[in-house]
């Protein structure tokens, strides 16, 4: 069979396999697909279309842990609002009741899009309970989203009420299909309470947690570590995870010891969401700003599990974000210090094993699921936003961007300057 190259590939083709590509484990070689999976050793060759990869790096796919499906593209409706956290929530309790349940659902779909095109296969996205009426309206639209997109992006839905909801509302609203519980306790005069209730709503209805936890730069939140002793006990296979923890940057040495051991004995994992915490804290300090992300080394030399989101797109929270985990793999590696390989990694295979999902490292037996993208080094991917990507799930491309930029000859540039 000719080897087609990359170019050539369109959504929809099956690939078997990808010859001559470097993978991110630094070998170069063949990745080859038995359908959904990748092909052990010496298995006979699938149908499907061969790939001359040669110049093409096979990435694990990202997965964004932590979104809000229902407030995407809303910053310019909602008024340009600036600031910070606090300004942010008091824009969205009011515009936030504007918006329909046809508005969000929308929305939604378009950030699905955006991320599926940027090889995003799996998000997990909060839903508040809204402002307004028919509360449950964002928790219906991403619900329905979720099976719009079942095998191209697969959508976790976090039902996450404020501490002014009462149980009954919220238990209608995981009754809609949400897969997790979720709250922001720092918001709450109470917030050892918050964390308390969001567990014992998640164990009645048999399901995990993903709380926005500590997003505050204040230390005396830790609502981490009770999150933790509240979960020690849970079965492993139970999901906790805890958003942002922003409080763990400004915690002594000790304090941060303690608290991280609690976390990993407890198995909660931490989403660190670099670019809505960048731009959210720090405004009341012009000068030494906090940068406000969890000292990430740390919490990996701890045995935490890590992931990472991209929180909010263009929206009150955060003006800037656009469903792709890149930038998000940058902000960790310039502002989180992670090596670029570390933070792939942290936004891949950490995501998928916090999602729940087999791996897609391209080892034999791994899910057939592959960003190809055009660069020689992963710093190179991820410092040229990789314009040039495949998106390969379950051995089939769903998704294809290439980058098309057009320039007069140098020649001509170099005569306009004279
Ligand atoms: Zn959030």
């Amino acid at each position: 069979m000719i080897p087609v190259h990359p170019d050539q590939l369109t959504p929809g083709s099956t690939v078997a396999q990808l010859r001559d590509v470097w993978t991110s484990a630094g070998a170069t070689g063949t990745l080859a697909f038995d359908g959904d999976v990748v092909a052990s050793p010496g298995n006979p060759p699938a149908a499907g279309e061969v790939v001359d990869a040669a110049g093409w790096i096979a990435m694990p796919p990202l997965c964004d842990l932590h979104a809000h499906l229902d407030k995407a593209y809303t910053w310019e409706a909602a008024g340009r609002p600036e600031g910070s956290l606090e300004d942010a929530v008091a824009c969205w309790s009011g515009f936030g009741r504007t918006l329909g349940f046809e508005q969000m659902k929308a929305n939604g779909r378009r950030q699905l899009r955006a991320a599926l095109s940027a090889g995003v296969l799996a998000i997990r996205s909060h839903a508040n309970y809204h402002e307004g009426p028919d509360p449950l309206r964002g928790i219906r639209a991403l619900v329905e989203l979720r099976e719009e997109f079942r095998g191209l992006v697969d959508l976790q839905v976090v039902a996450m009420h404020g501490h002014d909801r009462d149980d009954g509302l919220v238990r209608d609203g995981i009754a809609l299909g949400a897969d997790l519980v979720g709250a922001a306790p720092h918001l709450s005069p109470d917030s050892a309470g918050e964390v308390a209730r969001a567990l014992r709503l998640a164990e009645e209805a048999g399901i995990g947690v993903d709380l926005h936890t500590d997003e505050t730069l204040d230390a005396r939140s830790t609502d981490l570590l009770t999150l933790a002793r509240g979960t020690r006990h849970w079965p492993a296979e139970r999901p906790r995870s805890a958003g942002h923890c922003v409080s763990l940057a400004v915690q002594s040495p000790g304090r941060l010891t303690t608290i991280l051991d609690a976390v990993a004995q407890a198995r909660v994992s931490i989403i660190t969401n670099p670019l809505t915490n960048l731009y959210l804290q720090g405004w009341r300090h012009p000068v030494a700003t906090p940068r406000a992300i969890p000292p990430l080394a740390s919490l990996l030399a701890a045995g935490v599990e890590v992931a990472a989101g991209g929180d909010n797109v263009q929206d009150p929270f955060n003006p800037l974000g656009n469903g792709d985990m890149v930038p998000v793999v940058g902000a960790l590696v310039l502002a989180g210090h992670l090596s670029p390989a570390r933070a792939w990694e942290v936004a891949a295979a950490g995501g998928r094993r916090v999602f729940g999902l087999a791996p897609a490292d391209g080892r034999p037996g791994d899910a057939a699921d592959v960003l190809l993208v055009r660069a020689s080094s992963v710093a190179e991917a991820v410092a040229e936003h990789a314009p040039d990507r495949i998106v390969i799930r379950a051995g089939r491309v769903v998704a294809v961007r290439r980058t098309a930029i057009d320039t007069v000859a140098q020649d001509a540039l170099v005569g306009e300057a004279a």
